[in-house]
């Protein structure tokens, strides 16, 4: 059994958006208050993270968890590593990326890496990874390849759930991997086109080739609408996911 929670469904700028005074941003609908993208995958034996964006601190106070086995990178803008040095409490921590990802966060926070670190400082294990399946604990974790406009990047498949999220495009071997699938996890941006995301449109077309059992979307902009309004439209089987949705995946 996977315990999937989301621990934020919204893009980069989170919704509400800053100042903004649209209808979705106004909302005083909990299901309308989306913090970045993220998700909390527990197995029986394991308790893993999809990215650490900015509001993980918030997110791990909501959803409190005392140990995390793994965090899984999918690639590393802000939204989605932003987060990371409130791991802090958490120990030593096993971060999974691929070499580009490692480098960046190497990168951008070089302390926790010094020879001689300021004490209290995150304590990373950075391990690479590519599309080959890997395996946290006995938690079998298959990488999968996806495009977000140019940039490579990693969904996850574990067990019958697949969580990708800022995809633009999926190559074959992708949707191959994505078959006999219970629970599909996939970015809908909005309703417009957009460079380097699907919009609500193309995911649900997506989702449909995959032949998912169930289908959750993720990743929004406020130019999506108002969550109730929206659901409305989705076939019988695809829902748009909310923070601290949580499903249960056999
Ligand atoms: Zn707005
Ligand atoms: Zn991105
Ligand atoms: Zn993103």
């Amino acid at each position: 059994m996977i315990r999937l929670t989301f621990l934020g469904t919204g893009t980069s700028t989170g919704i509400p958006l800053i100042g903004c005074n649209c209808a979705t941003c106004q909302s005083t609908d909990a299901k309308d208050k989306r913090l970045r993208a993220s998700a909390l995958v527990e197995t029986d034996t394991e308790t893993l993270l999809i990215d650490a964006g900015p509001d993980f601190r918030q997110q791990l106070l909501r959803q409190p968890v005392t140990h995390i086995d793994g965090i899984l990178i999918t690639h590393d803008h802000y939204d989605h590593v932003g987060g990371l040095d409130d791991v802090r409490p958490l120990g030593n921590v096993h971060l999974y990326a691929e070499d580009y990802v490692l480098k960046s966060i190497h990168r951008t926070m070089p302390y926790c890496f010094a020879e001689k670190p300021y004490p209290g400082v995150p304590r990373i294990e950075l391990h690479p990874i590519s599309t080959e399946p890997l395996k946290i604990g006995t938690t079998f974790v298959q990488p999968l390849r996806a495009m977000h406009a140019r940039l490579p990047i990693l969904g996850y498949r574990i067990g019958g759930l697949a969580y990708l999220t800022d995809v633009k495009t999926l190559p074959d071997e992708t949707i191959e991997a994505l078959q006999e699938l219970d629970t599909l996890v996939i970015n809908a941006l909005r309703h417009e086109p957009h460079i380097a995301h699907i919009t609500l449109e193309e995911a649900i077309l997506l989702a449909e080739k995959t032949g998912a059992r169930q289908t959750f979307f993720t990743h929004f902009s406020h130019d999506i609408g108002k969550h109730e309004i929206v659901s409305l439209i989705l076939p019988e089987n695809m829902h748009l996911a909310y923070d601290g949705l949580q499903v249960i995946i056999d």
